[in-house]
């Protein structure tokens, strides 16, 4: 298994210089070798093999002041990168789109570049975690969660954000294999994502939407500045980084907050039980506010996918045709519209919130799929639970909707 751990560097203003540096000749390096590779399909009417323009990095390094500063295996990785980017590129041409040529890169559109294999090691220096890069410098790290001890580093990208900052990702892999998920789960939930509340479980836990309306009238009001600046001065570019901040940031407490709400399902639970929202997206006619939650919905869930499968918990997408409608209790269909926030079934007389019905109905169909026999089908036969209804903001504060959270052993992302 292969995971990716993101921190944030901490370079001082010569740390900063050299990274840049590095970041350049890298940028250099690829655009020359793009060069390389169109004089080369020119003369040969063919293109080079990555292992061709690989071993003329040395001739290259006989002339080319600087290049020899940077560590050998992030140069190769330059040229990696640009087969990477040309097999993207042939596959979007496969595919029929009409894409055109591999541009030269200028300083905006090059903001990484990578250490694979050797050349870099978290160390200590002077009580403070390092990231030690070879031929470039020891730059502090901030490691607010620890890598796994089983873990092996297989690679650091180190990449320049438009904001300015450096960030350090780590490529991971596990030797452990990821556990197999129960034959018989035991803690099983299903989850009924929504417009009003961001998550309804089985167990009565309510998730409210995260409440981000300071951060986006910031970001409003810094593009209003910027619109206001001349194009291409200093308070202009000076702007822009504050818009990117903003942006950054607004991203950066989204995905902060779909990680752990999905971390805590997956870890708390042996089934998560979900809506299929490929199918549902086809089902509801498309708005804009509907596309962003379901944009949001998504992430969610493709997040919640991979972390199950990496905690050994079942993940099974239902069909969602009819969750709401249906009552969890006797199975009989009534017609509900959106502002009907209660379900009272005519047939059985069954009563629960509207969304806790539908997460019912998305648990029972969860445990049929997986082929779980499940005595206990109907919410009644369980009591059922009280309503928790959590804020957001304590998911992101606490890390989960609940106290009572299993202590995780695995701690990654
Ligand atoms: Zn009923």
């Amino acid at each position: 298994m292969y995971y990716a751990y993101k921190y944030r560097l901490k370079p001082s203003d010569a740390h900063r210089e050299e990274l840049d540096r590095h970041r350049d000749i890298c940028r250099q390096l690829y655009n020359h070798t793009l060069y390389r590779l169109n004089e080369y399909q020119d003369e040969h009417d063919e293109l080079p093999s990555m292992t061709t323009l690989r071993s003329e990095l040395p001739d290259l390094k006989k002339w080319w002041d600087g290049l020899s500063d940077v560590y050998s295996k992030v140069l190769q990785t330059v040229v990696e990168r640009l087969f990477d980017n040309l097999k993207g590129l042939s596959k979007l041409k496969e595919n029929g789109y009409g894409v055109g040529q591999l541009t030269w890169k200028p300083p905006r559109e090059f903001r990484s570049f990578t250490y694979s294999q050797s050349g870099f090691k978290l160390d200590k220096k002077g009580g403070q975690t390092v990231l030690s890069l070879s031929k470039l410098a020891d730059i502090p790290i901030r490691l607010h969660r620890a890598i796994p001890d089983n873990a092996k580093l297989k690679q650091v990208t180190v990449k320049k954000e438009p904001t300015g900052e450096w960030f350090a990702t780590f490529g991971v892999e596990m030797d452990r294999e990821p556990p197999e998920p129960p034959e018989n789960p035991e803690k099983c939930v299903g989850i009924d994502v929504g417009i009003l509340k961001y998550a309804h479980d089985t167990d009565g836990t309510t998730v409210g939407s995260l409440d981000l309306s300071d951060e986006r009238e910031r970001l409003e009001r810094e593009q209003r500045k910027l619109s206001r600046k001349q194009h291409g001065s200093n308070n202009y570019e000076k702007q822009r980084r504050r818009v990117a901040e903003c942006h950054a940031d607004l991203r950066r407490k989204r995905r902060d907050f779909l990680h752990k709400l999905s971390n805590y399902y997956a870890r708390e639970y042996d089934l998560v039980a979900v809506e299929d929202l490929n199918v549902k997206g086809m089902m509801e006619s498309p708005s804009n506010s509907r596309n962003t939650a379901s944009a949001a919905w998504r992430t969610f869930l493709s997040l919640l996918e991979y972390k199950c499968e990496r905690e050994g918990t079942h993940f099974v997408a239902v069909n969602p045709r009819g969750t709401t409608k249906e009552c969890a209790s006797c199975g009989v269909s009534t017609e509900k519209p959106l502002w009907v926030r209660e379900h009272s079934c005519p047939a059985c007389g069954f009563e629960a919130d509207r969304d806790a019905n539908a997460a019912w109905n998305i648990l029972s169909r969860g445990l049929e799929d997986v082929g779980v026999g499940h005595s206990e089908r109907t919410p009644v036969e369980t009591a059922l639970p009280a309503h928790t209804p959590v804020s957001a903001k304590r998911v992101v504060e606490a890390g989960s909707p609940t106290l009572k959270e299993r202590t995780a052993s695995a701690v990654s992302e």
